[in-house]
């Protein structure tokens, strides 16, 4: 919790201007806000990788980027508002895709067809709305040698309905040959007629939707109208937030093909993705020697 996190760090005579919610708020931003900015001087941001499987192999599709900050103790639904609000996200999301694009090249080095298929990096509404925020990826992707195809900006619903993000930035995205991924998909106020506007490829049902998919839900009535809405409008559809085999079936049943979670793997840190790569890269020559 941010206000915790304030008062802890700045010691005891300070806790009279908590009394005031808005006051406090702000000085928990300004502190963190400085704190990440210095983090980032340090070096102490590291990335994670989430798997998106197939359905029903599990197979590995792809991959989710996901940032830590592991000597802050606190995780990214925290401090990515706070670099959001504190414009740290520019710098910092610079970083993270850098750091993910080299990562992949250097999976491709290292695995070539074994590697990672796609890499996925979530892009917040702030840096959507840099100018050259296109360009940047542009260069990136040319820098380390990564095919556009291979690489998915996940942006939430909500920063494309609500962030003021230009769709343009999304075309010229989509112009180069990325994939756009809509993010949390239904938990913001996407309205169905403008998703027929939005240059994406495709939805990642927010898991709040697979929590309660079991059984004669409403989530799972809301899941099956999903998949439904994504094959009509020839996009692909991603479940998230899978923990169990139960889950798994069902989206499988309602003709979900791909899936996040859990279930699958939790987000892994690049040495176990790597030994991952290296186990499935063995299991196929083995194979084909067979
Ligand atoms: P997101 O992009 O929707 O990422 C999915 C979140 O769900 C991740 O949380 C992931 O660890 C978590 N998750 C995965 N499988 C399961 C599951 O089976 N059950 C449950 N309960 N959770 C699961 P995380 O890593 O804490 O990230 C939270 C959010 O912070 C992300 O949501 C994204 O919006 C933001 N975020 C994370 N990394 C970055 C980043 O590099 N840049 C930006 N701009 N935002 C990021
Ligand atoms: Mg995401
Ligand atoms: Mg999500
Ligand atoms: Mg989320």
């Amino acid at each position: 919790d941010v206000a915790m996190y304030a008062a802890k760090d700045r010691g005891k005579g300070r806790f009279a201007i908590y009394d005031d919610a808005l006051e406090r708020t702000h000085e928990a931003d300004q502190q963190l806000g400085a704190d990440l900015r210095r983090a980032l001087d340090a070096g102490e941001f590291t990335l994670v990788y989430q798997p998106i499987v197939s359905l029903p192999d599990g197979a590995w599709s792809g991959l989710e980027t996901l940032v830590r900050w592991p000597a802050g103790k606190i995780g990214p639904d925290t401090f990515i508002p706070i670099a959001e609000r504190t414009g740290l996200i520019v710098p910092l999301g610079s970083w993270i895709l850098r750091t993910a694009l080299a990562q992949l090249a250097a999976w491709d080095a290292e695995f070539g067809a074994a590697g990672p298929r796609r890499l996925g990096v979530n892009v917040s509404a702030r840096q959507l709305r840099e100018p050259g925020f296109a360009q940047e990826v542009r260069d990136a992707l040319e820098e380390f040698g990564v095919r556009p195809e291979q690489f998915v900006v996940e942006v939430t619903e909500t920063a494309v309905f609500d962030g003021g993000v230009a769709l343009d930035t999304l075309v010229a995205l989509k112009q180069l040959g990325v994939r756009v991924a809509l993010d949390d998909f239904g938990t913001g106020h996407s309205s169905l007629g403008l998703l027929r506007t939005v240059p994406a490829d495709s939805l990642k049902v927010d898991k709040s939707f697979v929590a309660g998919i079991d059984g004669a839900s409403e989530e799972a009535v809301i899941a099956a109208a999903m998949i439904q809405i994504t094959r009509g409008l020839h996009l692909q559809a991603v479940a998230e937030g899978v923990e169990t085999a139960a889950q798994a079936e069902t989206l499988c049943d309602l003709g979900y093909r791909f899936a996040q979670g859990y279930h699958f793997s939790r987000p892994l840190p690049p040495a176990e993705v790597r030994s991952r790569l290296a186990e499935s890269q063995l299991a196929r020559s083995s194979m084909a020697r067979n």
